[in-house]
């Protein structure tokens, strides 16, 4: 199967308010082109001096997006250009990205990543620390980001019940936030979950942006 035809059949099934993010971590320049020519415009990587690198080779008119684990001394690499940063899980790390941001005379779209898998390695806010920053004075006067939305990751199981509760519980966070906190840069848009193995399931419990790699471009080694 070629990269284009996973490309289509996937778009093709999506609702029309669901983004595609086709995450092209690990994958070489060629198979990023091959996406690229068949209409994507939105990729996905979790490393950034990877994700600078492929910035620097690909057409300019493309959004990437930072789905990883984000070290807060990398930020300055990927703020001239990066379209959405989805894993925003600490206040120290929002500082930064709001200095980095202001230096390059930019507002960096975030998404605020939310704990919702029983694993403990799974990074993410927790619901206090969540409020704690939301609630906080030095997070209202940030000016150069914006919280567009959430981002959350489920547990990696096979138990679809379990999949499915902890995405409606990062929806219900999504619904109580959107109308408890805002503020002007915060305005929340996004939810971000679903990956290959359960995009489906995560539309219906209300994603609007799905982070899709290995269906689209075949397994990574
Ligand atoms: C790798 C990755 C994905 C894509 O995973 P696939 O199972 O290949 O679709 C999505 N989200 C995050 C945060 C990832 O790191």
């Amino acid at each position: 199967m070629s990269i284009a035809i996973n490309l289509n059949d996937i778009k093709s099934s999506l609702p029309e308010q669901v983004t595609l993010v086709a995450v092209s971590k690990t994958k070489p320049i060629s198979d990023l082109k091959e996406a690229y020519e068949a209409g994507q415009r939105i990729f996905g990587e979790n490393k950034i001096q990877e994700m600078t690198d492929k910035y620097e080779e690909m057409p300019k008119d493309i959004e990437w997006h930072m789905i990883g684990h984000v070290q807060t001394n990398k930020v300055k690499y990927m703020a001239p250009y990066v379209s959405l940063i989805h894993g925003v899980d600490s206040f120290k790390l929002l500082k930064e990205i709001n200095k980095q941001a202001l230096k390059n005379n930019r507002i960096i779209d975030c998404l605020l990543q939310i704990h919702i898998a029983e694993e403990e390695t799974k990074f993410g806010l927790d619901k206090k620390e969540l409020e704690e920053i939301l609630s906080s004075e030095e997070f209202k006067n940030f000016k150069n980001i914006k919280i567009v939305g959430l981002m959350g990751m489920a547990t990696f199981t096979e138990n679809q019940n379990q999949i499915k509760k902890e995405f409606l519980h990062l929806k219900s966070i999504f619904n109580t936030l959107q109308n408890q906190f805002e503020t002007s840069n915060l305005k929340l848009k996004i939810l971000s979950m679903g990956m290959s193995g359960d995009y489906q399931l995560a539309i219906s419990c209300g994603s609007t942006m799905v982070r899709i790699g290995s269906s689209i471009f075949g397994h990574r080694k």
